[in-house]
């Protein structure tokens, strides 16, 4: 096969997906703190992700399907799977890849029947999203389960709703009264709400990679990943004539622009256009006209850039997130397949 370097790259740094885990642990006072890792590790990369915080000493991981689980078999990390399980996929929970989450009595009805062995449960406490009732285990539904780690969700844990400490109050509830070894609450906003949103075991994604849900996080948390792109052309734009579709940008002034690799399809959304930075060195330099699928355009001031050098877009979660209209989960799970992902 011909060896084909792409011309768009995401420059991933393990000491800061490791720093973030470290400070989120720290955080997670007396609970571990384990790692979601679903959604290819949010766009980063699960193997490379996981492999790295194993190291770091994270031994609890969370994926949302077993085709996540199955794919990162071969790492034999411990697993559980969010969404619990369909009648599809009981021969891969039986194989024992991961654990399921059960969130339905449907499903521990048809755990129990395969002879379930170790689960974890979710239970809704107020989200309305995935997990049993509150009165499904008053009524005993979960009696006799192995669980490994009964956990809840919370909904508004990015802000300073009365709905945060209503959860903890209602899970705090359940303590002792299943038989779980373990329980679990608080996502990485979550674990910035205090120690009491601890329990035994939390469950950060965003933020150890790169993500601010909350502003007590900011000072903490460090960006993972750049996304490097190459220039494919740069040319002079005299003043009056414009640049890319619709004819958005119009040059005030003589202008060198840099045409680059990376587009929407790669998760460089559109809500960039006119307002994304890139930068070449320490030079910034203003995304100018619309985002295409494959190519923006840059305005380079004097940088000395040249077809076939390289820009970077230091993914900085939060000010990307206002800049983009997009959420800072979107940013991150969008970046596209055709990046190369590498880990310094
Ligand atoms: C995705 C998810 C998490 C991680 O949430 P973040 O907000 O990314 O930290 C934790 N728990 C559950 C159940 C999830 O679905």
């Amino acid at each position: 096969m011909i060896d084909l370097p792409v011309p768009a790259r995401l420059r991933l740094d393990t000491a800061a997906l490791v720093a973030n885990w470290r400070a989120l642990d720290r955080l997670s006072g007396p609970a571990a703190c384990g790692a979601a890792i679903k959604a290819d590790g949010y766009g980063l990369g699960a193997a490379g992700v996981a492999a790295r915080l194993a190291e770091a000493g994270c031994r609890d991981f969370f994926v949302a399907t077993w085709a996540e689980a199955v794919a990162l078999a071969p790492l034999e990390l411990p697993l559980a799977v969010l969404h619990g399980v369909r009648t599809e996929d009981m021969a891969a929970a039986l194989s024992g890849v991961a654990r399921p989450v059960l969130n339905t009595a449907t499903q521990v009805a048809r755990w129990r029947a395969a002879g379930g062995g170790a689960c974890d449960v979710m239970v809704d406490t107020g989200m309305n999203r995935l997990g049993v009732s509150l009165d499904e285990v008053g009524a005993g539904l979960l009696d006799g389960l192995a669980i490994d780690t009964l956990m809840s969700h919370l909904a508004c844990a990015d802000e300073d709703s009365p709905m945060n400490a209503a959860q903890r109050a209602r899970f705090a509830a359940l303590a002792g009264r299943v038989g779980a070894r373990r329980m679990s609450l608080a996502n990485s906003a979550g674990i910035a709400l205090g120690a009491d949103y601890g329990f035994d075991l939390t469950r950060p994604g965003l933020a150890l990679y790169g993500g601010v849900p909350r502003p007590e996080m900011a000072d903490l948390i460090r960006p993972v990943a750049t996304i490097e792109a190459q220039v494919l052309q740069r040319r002079r734009v005299e003043p009056g004539e414009t640049v890319g579709y619709n004819a958005t940008w119009t040059a005030a002034r003589a202008t060198e622009v840099a045409i680059v690799n990376l587009g929407y399809a790669d998760g460089y959304w559109r809500g960039f256009s006119d307002r994304g930075v890139a930068r070449a060195g320490d030079a910034p330099l203003a995304v100018i006209g619309r985002v295409s699928m494959d190519l923006v355009a840059l305005d380079i001031g004097g940088a000395a850039l040249e077809e076939g050098d390289w820009i970077a877009i230091r993914h900085d979660l939060p000010a990307a997130a206002a800049v983009s209209g997009m959420s800072q989960y979107e940013l991150l799970t969008g970046l596209g397949q055709r990046f190369e992902r590498y880990w310094r």
